[in-house]
């Protein structure tokens, strides 16, 4: 069984074709999902699939890339539905990303998001999904001076070795999608050699970053086990064995258990 931590089944290019795109999956072994928002109206479409589907969570936030739909009346709306659905396991994906935005007052705008939504995450004893890019250590200083308590997965995890030993040990858990299978993606395959499993889990984040062999086109529910084949082979263990084990970490970090 397998377990995507970090999927957009609320993204247009997969939500019209859902019931065929789970059955796929479901077929291939492909269990569950945690469908994530990234702005208001996405979460509330997580909500609403996670509510459809038995094997699908939702997470809801706002992304540091969508900082000008950020209004005062954010958080409050975030709370409106945590109130009404308990399909909703995580607050994410939040975090900050300095690939987009280089300009100062739009980085401050992108901590003021990400720390009021681990307040949130807090308040509702949720932990929270994380999106970094270009900005590894000022997402580390946030989560160690504003800790969420249930701690979260490192989506798409870009940084360094060094850097994912720093997350792992305030208990942190690095998620590894499609582009572990990218060839030129060494950093992110020594990673992996180098953590223990029980601080791993999968993701796709489709329809973005398929893997190879599907490298450009849209990424399916599916082709998780391209990654999960990928990563078993290359710490030589059985596949059901890592299977099983990312699956486990997954329903320890979403309390899922
Ligand atoms: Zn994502």
């Amino acid at each position: 069984m397998i377990f995507d931590t970090h999927i957009h089944l609320n993204d247009e290019k997969l939500y019209e074709n859902l019931d065929l795109y789970l059955k796929e999956a479901k077929e291939v072994g492909v269990s569950d999902f945690l469908c994530v928002g990234y702005d208001l109206e996405s979460s509330k479409r997580a909500i609403e699939i996670a509510n459809k589907y038995n094997n699908v969570y939702a997470a809801i936030g706002f992304i540091p890339t969508e900082w000008k739909k950020w209004t005062t009346s954010s958080i409050a709306n975030l709370e409106e539905l945590l109130k009404k659905s308990s399909k909703i396991v995580a607050i994410g994906e939040i975090g900050l990303d300095y690939y987009w935005e280089k300009e100062e007052n739009v980085k401050k705008i992108q901590k003021l998001m990400f720390i009021s939504q681990i307040e949130l995450a807090n308040k509702y004893d949720l932990p929270i999904s994380i999106h970094s890019r270009d900005s590894i250590q000022d997402t580390y200083d946030i989560l160690k001076n504003y800790p969420c308590v249930n701690k979260g997965i490192m989506h798409c995890y870009s940084g360094s070795l060094e850097m994912s030993k720093e997350f792992i040990k305030i208990g942190y858990k690095i998620a590894f999608g499609g582009v572990l299978t990218f060839k030129n993606a060494i950093e992110i395959k020594r990673i992996l050699k180098q953590t223990d499993l029980k601080n791993v889990v999968l993701e796709t984040d489709a329809p973005y970053l398929s893997p190879v062999p599907h490298r450009g086109k849209v990424n399916e529910p599916k082709f998780i086990l391209d990654t999960a084949k990928f990563a078993a082979n290359l710490l030589q263990i059985n596949l059901e064995e890592f299977e099983n084990i990312t699956y486990q970490n997954s329903l320890d970090i979403l309390k899922l258990n």
